[in-house]
C-alpha cells in the first residue's frame, strides 16, 4: 500500500508518526510520493488550541479532495476529544460506527492516542480488503484509561515543520538529529489546557528501555537526541526512577552524540538539574521553560505549580552557571482573567528576564477545560493579538541581545542537509543558526567555529 503521513504539532506527534512510518516501511508498504495518490492517508492531529482544530479539519478535507479512493484515517489528540465526545465519554476501547460531525465525515477511522499504535495492524486489514462498508468506524480507549506507554523515535535532519511533514515516513539515512519519545501524558491539569484528556495521565518507560533505544539510534548514526514528552521533566511518575537519572543514564552513551532537553515544568527544572546540565559531556546548554504568565494572580487563575519568583530564580541559576545558555520561554497571552493592570506586571516581569527567546501563545477558549467554568473577564480578540505582538517584539529584542552576546564565542555545530540555495545549515550547541558553503563531507558532523553575528 502507499501511504501519506501528515501531521501536526509537536515534536511528540512527529516522534509518533516516524515511529508508525518506519513499522509500515518494515511491512513493505511504500510512501506515496508528492502528487501520487495514496491508498491510506493518516492524519495525525493536535489540538492544542481552535487554530490548530481548524488546521486538522482544512488537512482532512485537502486529504480527502487529493486522494479519493483513500481510505483516511485521523488519528491523535483531536481524534482522541473527538472520540471521546462521540463515545459520550463511555467508548468501550472496541471499534464502534457513530454518527461524527460534518466536518469529520471525510475520515474513515478515527482513532485516539491509544488505538493510533494500531495503525500497521490496520493498514494491513485495509490492504487485505477488509473495508469498513463505508461507515466510520471510531476506535478509541477512554483516557482515563489509558496506562501504556509507546515509545517513539523520529530521525530529521531539518528543524523545520514543513520539512518534517514531508518525512514523517522516513528511513535511516536521515540522520543527524532523532527525537526521542521520554514520556507522555499530564496530571497538572493546568485550567487552559487540554492535553490531559487527549494524552492521558502522565507515563514513561524505563531508562535502561530509553538507553538501549537512544544508544542504538547512535549507532545508527543520530549525533543530536532530543529528549520529547508532555511533561518530560516528570519522568518516573510511573517507574520511581527521575528525570536527573535518566540525564545521567543518557549522558553515559558511548559514540559522537548531543543530547537536548525539551521542554521542563520550572518546578521540575531543581538546581541538581541545571548543576549537572552544566557539567555533563553531552548535554546542550539550551532550556525550555514554559512561564505562561508573568503575574503571580494570573499564574494562580491557570493553577500553575510556581510562582514567578521561583521561574525568575531558576533563570537566574542557569545564567550563573551557563552564561552562554539558550533560554527559551513559553507565554501565553490573554487567557481568561489576565486584566491590563496584571499583563503590565507580566510584562515588565519578562523584561528584566535575561533569556533568549519568547514563543509566545495566543490564549483560545478550550472545551472541557475548568477555565471555562471561571467567571472571569473574557479578553477580547483583538486585545490578545496586541498583547501578543508586544510580546513577539520583546522576543525579537532578547533573540537579538543573545546573538550579541555569543559574537566571538568558540561554539559548536552540527552541520544538517544543504538548503535549496546550496547552503549547509546547523545549530550550535547553545541553539543558534548557522550557516557555511555545503560540504557534504561536513554534513552530519561536528565542528567548533567562531561565531559571528
Ligand atoms: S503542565 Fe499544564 S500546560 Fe503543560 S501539558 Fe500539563 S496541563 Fe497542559
Amino acid at each position: 500500500m502507499k501511504v501519506r503521513f501528515v501531521t501536526l504539532g509537536c515534536k511528540l506527534n512527529f516522534a509518533e508518526s516516524s515511529a508508525l512510518g518506519r513499522a509500515l516501511l518494515q511491512g513493505g508498504h511504500t510512501r506515496a510520493e508528492d502528487g501520487e495518490q495514496a491508498d491510506i492517508c493518516v492524519l495525525n492531529t493536535c489540538t492544542v488550541t481552535d487554530a490548530a482544530d481548524h488546521k486538522c479539519r482544512q488537512a482532512l478535507s485537502r486529504l480527502r479532495r487529493e486522494n479519493p479512493e483513500a481510505v483516511i484515517v485521523v488519528t491523535g489528540c483531536y481524534a482522541q476529544l473527538t472520540a471521546d465526545k462521540l463515545g459520550n465519554q463511555q467508548s468501550t476501547g472496541k471499534e464502534q460506527s457513530m454518527a461524527v460531525p460534518k466536518s469529520w465525515e471525510d475520515a474513515d477511522y478515527i482513532l485516539g492516542n491509544d488505538a493510533k499504535f494500531a495503525i500497521p495492524e490496520l493498514v494491513e486489514r485495509i490492504s487485505n480488503r477488509q473495508s469498513t462498508a463505508g461507515k466510520q468506524v471510531v476506535l478509541s480507549t477512554p483516557i482515563r484509561e489509558i496506562e501504556s506507554f509507546h515509545g517513539a523515535l523520529s530521525f530529521s535532519h531539518t528543524d523545520s515543520e514543513e520539512d518534517e511533514q514531508r518525512t514523517s515516513i522516513t528511513d535511516r539515512t536521515q540522520r543527524t538529529r532523532c527525537f526521542l519519545k521520554v514520556q507522555d501524558g499530564c496530571n497538572y491539569f493546568c485550567t487552559y489546557c487540554t492535553i490531559p484528556y487527549a494524552r492521558g495521565k502522565s507515563r514513561n518507560p524505563q531508562i535502561t528501555e530509553l538507553v538501549r533505544d537512544a544508544q542504538q539510534a547512535v549507532q545508527d548514526g543520530a549525533r543530536e537526541i532530543v529528549l520529547t514528552g508532555v511533561n518530560i521533566a516528570d519522568f518516573g511518575r510511573s517507574t520511581g526512577e527521575t528525570f536527573l537519572q535518566l540525564l545521567q543514564a543518557l549522558d553515559n552513551l558511548s559514540g559522537d552524540y548531543r543530547l537536548r532537553i525539551g521542554s521542563c515544568e520550572p518546578n521540575l527544572l531543581t538546581p541538581e538539574i541545571i548543576d549537572f546540565v552544566a557539567d555533563s559531556r553531552h548535554i546542550a546548554p539550551h532550556f525550555h521553560i514554559p512561564l505562561q504568565s508573568g503575574s503571580n494572580e494570573v499564574l494562580q487563575i491557570m493553577k500553575r505549580h510556581y510562582t514567578r519568583e521561583l521561574f525568575a530564580e531558576r533563570v537566574a541559576y542557569i545564567r550563573s552557571k551557563l552564561p552562554l545558555a539558550f533560554i527559551g520561554v513559553d507565554c501565553m497571552v490573554g487567557v481568561r482573567g489576565e486584566t491590563k493592570e496584571y499583563f503590565e506586571d507580566y510584562l515588565q516581569f519578562v523584561e528584566q528576564l535575561d533569556v533568549s527567546q519568547l514563543h509566545v501563545f495566543t490564549y483560545s477558549e478550550r472545551a472541557r477545560t475548568r477555565m471555562l467554568e471561571m467567571d472571569l473577564e473574557v479578553v477580547p480578540p483583538t486585545e490578545r493579538k496586541r498583547r501578543s505582538d508586544i510580546l513577539h517584539r520583546l522576543s525579537e529584542q532578547k533573540t537579538k541581545a543573545f546573538y550579541s552576546r555569543n559574537a566571538g564565542q568558540q561554539l559548536t555545530v552540527l552541520w544538517e542537509s544543504r538548503n535549496a540555495k546550496g547552503q549547509m545549515a546547523g545549530f550550535t550547541e547553545n541553539y543558534i543558526k548557522v550557516t557555511a558553503p555545503y560540504d557534504p563531507a561536513k554534513v552530519n558532523s561536528f565542528e567548533t567555529i567562531k561565531y559571528h553575528l
